[in-house]
Order: C-alpha cells, then structure tokens, then sequence
C-alpha cells in the first residue's frame, strides 16, 4: 500500500507523489510530543511510558536527552525558542531554560492539583494554551495512578507574566492536542474521548479566539478511524491531525484532502526542516512535505 493517498488534488501540493515513509526510531512503547530545533537539527520525543525523552538528529541517530522525563507528553517551543513540556508525572508544565534548568510554569488551579497536562501550544503574546485530561493518572502506565483533584477536564491558558491560569474550555470529554490558524483567530482542540468510551468523541473542535476567551464554532471534523490526538496547522491553513490510520490532512473548511499512512497508530506530528515528523506508536517517521 502506498505511503500517501490523495483525496483531492489539493493534496499533491503539500505531500508529492513520491514521498516515502522514513522510520527515524523504533522499539518504543507509546511515543509523542514531537518538537523540532531547527538551528540544532534536533527532534525531541516523549517515550511516554518508557518515562524519557529521546533526542534524534540527521546523520547520528538517537540518544537519551532527559530519563527520567516525569512521563512527559507533549512539547512545543516558546517565543524564545524554549522547550515547553506537559508532566504526567508531576502532572505540571514546565519549562527548559537555555542553561537545563526547569521551571515549573503551571502544576495548579484553584489551589488543587492538574489532572495530566497532555498537550501545548504558545501563541504569538507569549500566552501558552494546554490540555489536561486525566489520562496521565487513570493508571501507572504513563504517569501515577490518582484521583482527579479538578471538576472536569480543562482547557487552560497560562499568561507566564502574571501567572494567570484561566480556564479557557469546561466541555470536553478528553481535551488533547491543540493548534492555532496561522493568524491565531481560530484555535482547533482535538477531544479523544473515544479512548476509553467507545460512543465518545472522536473530533476536533474550532473556536474563535476572542482575547483571552474562546467563542465555541462547533465541530471541525470528525476523525475516523480512531481520533485526533496531537494536530497542526500548516502555514497556509491545512490542518494536520493523527488518526488511527496515520495522518489525515484537512483543508480549512474541513474536507479531508489526502493521508499518510503509517504501519501503527499515530499520536502526533511536527514539521521542520522541509519535513513532517509523526510520532505513531512504536515508531517516530519522517515524510518529505512541501510546507511548514
Ligand atoms: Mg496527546
């Protein structure tokens, strides 16, 4: 089976006929979080289970960049170029200075524990946006099996200059990955729910993006087979989602445009370096794309 399939011809601008699957890691247990350091040619992942987070680079392979990572999960960079990373383990979100050091940016609302905090993502203000369904505490597999301390499964922003933590998003099932449009007036939000209910949501939901408040559009696409976990949005608008089969890419009134096919399930994905990074399961793969 081919490694793409394309739906619409818009599809054969963005992925080219030709691209093949490149498998960069194997051998892990549930990988995610991919981020790319473009000045260091380096792409990091959570091995989530594995409790570390792999380094992998062009040209000399993978090495351990931080065991234990307290079952990190997801990872994007700040507007400085910082590693912003969500803990199940220490069910925070923390930061990576330039000198190693972490600091912890979020570990609370309302004086109480966060469930896990899955996935992140920084807008151009500096604010960071982050997902906290409990899958990080519903057992020991990927972080410490405990009791939620919240009333529900939250979409926060965080404004690290006053601290401010507000809840951005109260009705979701799962809340997971995340991504602004390329002009940050829409924020998608993926809800995985069908993961441990089958009759749960397998979607992604958009919302306009209003200040520091979100106006609900509604759903944005229904994910099938499986559901959306980590998403991106390209320069141009196409949303990028994982999905039980790879990754399906939608155009931005939400026609699905065309997949990339991967051997195991998908969680996430990243683009750098004229590439798209999929984390699926196992494996972490490489595919050529002809945009950002
Ligand atoms: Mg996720």
């Amino acid at each position: 089976m081919a490694d793409t399939e394309a739906l619409d011809p818009r599809f054969r601008a963005l992925v080219p006929a030709e691209a093949r699957l490149e498998r960069l890691i194997d051998g892990l247990k549930w990988v995610e979080g991919p981020v790319w350091f473009d000045e260091a040619e380096t792409l990091l992942v959570s091995d989530i289970p594995n409790n570390r987070m792999l380094r992998w680079r062009p040209g000399r392979g993978v090495d351990t960049f931080r065991q234990p990572s307290d079952f990190s999960n997801g990872n994007t960079r700040d507007r400085e170029g910082r590693l912003v990373t969500c803990e199940h383990g220490t069910r925070r979100v923390t930061r990576t200075e330039a000198d190693g050091t972490i600091t912890v940016l979020a570990d609370r609302h309302r004086g109480r524990r966060l469930n896990s905090p899955n996935d992140v993502v920084v807008k151009s203000d500096g604010t960071i946006w982050f997902t906290d369904p409990p899958y990080g505490i519903l057992s020991d597999y990927e972080g410490y099996k405990a009791d939620s301390e919240q009333e529900g499964n939250f979409v926060f922003r965080l404004d690290p200059a006053s601290g401010e933590l507000r809840v951005v998003a109260d009705d979701f099932d799962k809340p997971n990955g995340l991504a602004f449009s390329p002009d940050e007036s829409l924020l998608y939000i993926a809800d995985s729910g069908i993961s441990h209910d089958p009759a749960g949501p397998h979607h992604i939901r958009r919302f306009a993006v209003e200040g520091a408040a979100l106006r609900d559009l509604g759903v944005f696409a229904v994910i099938d087979p499986g559901t959306a976990d980590g998403l991106r949005v390209d320069r141009h608008g196409h949303v990028w989602t994982s999905a039980g089969d790879g990754v399906q890419v939608l155009a931005p009134d939400g026609t699905l445009l065309g997949r990339i096919r991967t051997p195991e399930i998908a969680s996430n994905l990243c683009f750098g370096a004229g590439r798209l990074f999929i984390t699926a399961t196992s494996a972490v793969y490489a595919i050529a794309v002809n945009t950002a």
